[in-house]
């Protein structure tokens, strides 16, 4: 399988190869790329699994993975978001995710030959050495849990590996950036209950994502946690500022607890400029885009189909590839390299940057990272090692407190 995968990144290779004396680094970005596992922790593809018709297997015009884009881009393990929105009713939310793993499942079950359901990072290590791309699961929100701690070991059980400890909104327990404004705290960040869940995840072996938390929660998580943790989508605050973006404190208190901080590649995110161009062009399809995801609501797979068409469209603003690059440099000058990873946020947003327009664009940012200078064992722990490190030591703690504490 990996001899497979060589021939389709070599074929990158030629196109991204631009001009004459590069050759030579060129050839080391793709080497290194389809020897390193590539991990990334964000991929909102997921809701397209709930519609039958939808082929995951085939290379499609819209969106920014597929099978066909995810082995081109040389992916080597995802976690796949069970992204659900606020949802009023008791067991509503519940149900809606376990809709969502069962969709993510069925997918898995269609192509046993290119993905498997990864455990732990034994199971990781040994699924990407047979060729395939191993999957795992996140929750975005707290919410999803419905204040249940058997619910969270139910999730646990099926495979979800990190939970999002708030999406843009407050839970009952932990206090959300918000994504736009920063709403008004109401727990100032995590009640007692918001750390009996920190607790119990640390138990469990799930990684605590601290992505889309307020500030405050981040630093009452940082407390909590006997574990280190991960922001699975978020990017540097210093460099555009963003709610959703952590500032320079907070990615070194992550670091510092050996955790890591997952790059989103969402340019308005990335750049401040690109932010206030996005809102504006909200703001002219405002009376298009919300009917539009008001109409879908109760079917997250016709939606998201439906999103991508209109972004199509509708092209959102983006911004060069050393926009997210500089991200990259940043972090990994700021957190330091063993404390930076990928957490893209695929489908979850409307643009990527220009280059890295979908996930086969993927080798152009090990290019990227070598051309500035990053050394070769840097950037493969960028590219994956530094994610797998730390569900290593979250597995760790999780022995460590044993069984009887659970
Ligand atoms: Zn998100």
């Amino acid at each position: 399988m990996r001899a497979a995968r060589t021939g389709t990144l070599l074929l990158i290779g030629g196109l991204l190869a631009c001009s004459p004396g590069q050759d030579e680094l060129e050839a080391e970005a793709l080497s290194l790329h389809r020897s390193a596992i590539v991990v990334d922790t964000h991929s909102d593809t997921t809701p397209l699994f709930e519609d039958p018709n939808w082929r995951f297997d085939r290379r499609h015009a819209l969106g920014h993975m597929d099978l066909p884009r995810m082995r081109e881009g040389g992916l080597d393990v995802q976690f796949w978001s069970i992204y659900i929105g606020k949802t009023e009713g008791p067991g509503r939310t519940i149900r809606k995710a376990l809709k969502r793993i069962d969709a993510v499942y069925r997918m898995l079950e269609q192509h046993p030959d290119q993905l498997e359901l990864a455990q732990d990072v034994a199971g990781i290590r040994r699924i990407v050495a047979e060729g395939k791309i191993a999957s795992l699961m996140g929750l975005e929100g707290g919410h999803i849990i419905e204040d249940s701690l058997p619910a969270l070991r139910g999730f646990y059980r099926r495979g979800v590996r990190y939970m999002t400890l708030t999406h843009s909104f407050h839970t009952n327990w932990a206090d959300s950036s918000g994504t736009d404004t920063t709403p008004a705290p109401v727990h100032l960040g995590l009640t007692r209950f918001g750390k009996q869940v920190v607790h119990a995840m640390n138990q469990l072996g799930m990684m605590v994502d601290v992505s889309h938390v307020s500030d405050q929660t981040l630093v009452d998580v940082l407390r909590a946690s006997r574990a280190p943790m991960i922001a699975s989508h978020s990017s540097c605050r210093a460099l555009a500022n963003h709610p959703r973006n952590l500032p320079d404190p907070m990615l070194q208190a992550i670091a510092s607890k050996g955790g890591v901080i997952m790059l989103n590649f969402y340019p308005a995110y990335l750049d401040q400029d690109a932010n206030e161009a996005t809102r504006a062009h909200k703001l002219v399809l405002r009376d298009d885009l919300i009917p539009l995801r008001s109409r879908f609501k109760l079917e997250p797979a016709k939606g998201a189909r439906a999103l991508q068409a209109f972004y199509a469209q509708h092209p959102f603003p983006s911004v060069p590839l050393d926009i997210l690059l500089d991200h990259f440099d940043h972090a990994i000058r700021v957190a330091g390299p063993d404390h930076v990873g990928i957490g893209a946020d695929w489908d979850g947003v409307p643009s990527m940057p220009i280059g890295m327009e979908d996930v086969s664009h993927l080798p152009a940012l090990t290019l990227g990272l070598l051309r500035r200078g990053h050394s070769a064992e840097t950037v493969r722990k960028v590219l994956g090692e530094n994610l797998l490190r730390v569900m290593s030591e979250v597995e760790y703690v999780a022995r460590e407190l044993g069984y009887s504490e659970r």
